[in-house]
């Protein structure tokens, strides 16, 4: 199984466009340090690839990956569909920049189907354990197998079973604004047994965007990656 990373910021992007924050501007002085979306490519084949939540940036997103370049045929793409986490704006407002595919099919839950289809938002029902879900994927030719999760809460007993026994995971980082909590989450990620652990989804308020920040050395001496786009990954 192949995995592209497309984006790793939460919604707004980074920098977000009226953020005024230090980060913010260090981003849109630098275009090295400016991040996409949050989104992921996947591909058992390397040929058909599924997006995991198409972003605001995703007509950008496919034109910076050449496996997801259209062709040869005129008409035909290897964007087989598009499998979604949630029904928040950041993650499928790209559906609509993809409605010239009519073949595209969108993999969710029933309420985040119901949700995007009858145009409520995603907020208006209050919190369900299906507005919210992460993906398990397994690749039956070489038994690899990921866990992908961006915005998932809590780390519960099934959760905690998934993530065991999986190769690669890729968890929620968004905030780091509970230090106690990131604290913990990153130290519970960095305990697992996976070969790569990857935060896929992160805040423009998120210290850990910074390179150079003390908070992202410390990821990175526990072993943790930051999930940014160009980032390739094969299980
Ligand atoms: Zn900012």
């Amino acid at each position: 199984m192949f995995i592209h990373r497309l984006g790793v910021a939460a919604g707004g992007g980074f920098p977000p466009w009226n953020c005024t924050c230090t980060g913010c501007r260090k981003a849109r002085a630098k275009s090295e340090i400016a991040t996409k979306h949050a989104a992921t490519a996947i591909s058992g084949d390397g040929e058909h690839w599924f997006l995991l939540n198409a972003t605001p940036d995703v007509r950008h997103q496919t034109a910076a990956d050449p496996s997801l370049h259209p062709g040869p045929q005129i008409g035909a793409t290897p964007v087989a569909g598009v499998l979604l986490t949630d029904a928040e704006f950041d993650h499928t407002i790209g559906l609509l920049m993809l409605r010239e595919e009519s073949a595209l099919t969108a993999y969710a839950t029933y309420p985040v189907l119901e949700a995007l289809t009858s145009w409520r938002h995603s907020r208006l029902s209050g919190p369900s354990a299906e507005w919210e879900v992460g993906f398990r994927l397994e690749d039956k030719a070489t038994g690899g197998s990921v866990v992908y999760a961006p915005t998932l809460h809590p780390w519960d007993a099934e959760f905690a079973e998934q993530v065991a026994s999986a190769d690669r995971v890729f968890l929620d980082g968004t905030f780091w604004t509970d230090d106690e909590m990131s604290i913990h989450g990153a130290r519970a990620l960095a305990a697992l047994p996976a070969k790569r652990k990857i935060y896929p989804h992160i805040n423009n308020t998120n210290p850990i965007l910074d390179e150079g920040s003390q908070e992202r050395r410390w990821l990175t001496g526990l072993g943790i990656e930051i999930g940014r786009a160009g980032l390739e990954v094969e299980v």
